[in-house]
């Protein structure tokens, strides 16, 4: 899973807000799986056709909080689909399939009501149930309050497949719940996490200083999936991102010479993996993937 020596890995971009674009019926991201899963199967083909090499499975926020309150489906029916989905997807083409998770909806002690180990246990049903059916690796992401990142990652260790967390960063390089770059760091490399990196909330030129600071304090492979701008409202009532897939793949330029595996996240769809391939072929990079 590392990076190859000649440029990184290409992972995807958005899945939430890209298949929002592509339906009439807006419903949470993860029930897609089982309400519509050819939509879900067919952006995922795009991804890696785009050339992504790592395709992540729609399992975000299907944790049991978000699942059982607002469905009927249990969270293993939401995430096994999930995985199974996007393996169908990657099936032939090399392309990898990571599990992903992100953070629960209430906050962990002191600022909430949730303890530790009841994370634990929430994070250990969605990751669970998702293991069963094979995704080569787990991408913890989003993720805000580092406490509540390490007990994911506490739970994401027990599976043998490589791990890779990131958190999202408010622009003075600090999350919304106050954690720094170092704090990540420090809490993370102990527990022998394979990538660390950021994604979302920032555009690329705004993310940069902050994958430069990961690149200044740590040797582990970095992960940089910003976002394409926070979305605007466009007058007729669709999202448009701030960013077009051009300025956004030029944005991210400078991070090719030092981060492990890139990305985009929401607001960005299969065009800004495209437009990040061909900066990579530009460079002299191996081609990435894509067919
Ligand atoms: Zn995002």
């Amino acid at each position: 899973m590392s990076a190859e020596k000649n440029g990184p890995v290409l992972m995807d971009g958005a899945m939430g807000t890209t298949i929002w674009e592509r339906v009439e019926d807006k419903k949470l991201v993860w029930a897609y799986n089982l309400e519509n899963p050819d939509v879900v199967r067919g952006l995922h083909r795009e991804y890696i056709a785009a050339g992504s090499e790592i395709i992540l499975a729609n399992t975000f926020g299907a944790n049991a909080l978000a699942v059982e309150r607002a469905s009927a489906y249990s969270v293993k029916e939401v995430v096994s689909a999930g995985i199974r989905i996007a393996r169908e997807a990657a099936a032939g083409t090399g392309a990898k399939v990571a599990l992903s998770a992100g953070p629960l909806p209430q906050l962990l002690e002191p600022y909430g009501d949730l303890t530790g180990e009841e994370a634990e246990k929430l994070y250990r049903e969605q990751i669970g149930s998702g293991m069963e059916e094979g995704p080569d690796l787990i991408l913890l992401e989003t993720f805000m309050d580092v406490e509540m990142l390490r007990a994911a990652a506490a739970v994401a260790k027990g599976y043998g497949v490589p791990v890779f967390c990131t958190m999202t960063f408010e622009g003075a390089g600090r999350t919304i719940m106050g954690n720094s770059v170092q704090d990540m760091i420090d809490a993370l490399t102990p527990m022998g996490i394979d990538a660390i990196g950021m994604n979302c909330s920032l555009g690329p030129d705004m993310a940069l200083p902050i994958i430069r600071e990961f690149a200044e304090k740590t040797d582990l492979p970095l992960i940089f999936k910003p976002n394409a701008g926070k979305p605007v409202l466009s007058a007729d009532g669709r999202t448009e991102s701030p960013y077009t897939a051009e300025r956004f793949a030029g944005e991210v330029l400078p991070a090719l010479d030092f981060a492990a595996y890139i990305g985009g996240c929401c607001g960005s769809d299969p065009a800004y993996i495209r437009a990040l391939r061909e900066k990579l072929r530009e460079r002299g990079c191996r081609s990435g993937g894509g067919r």
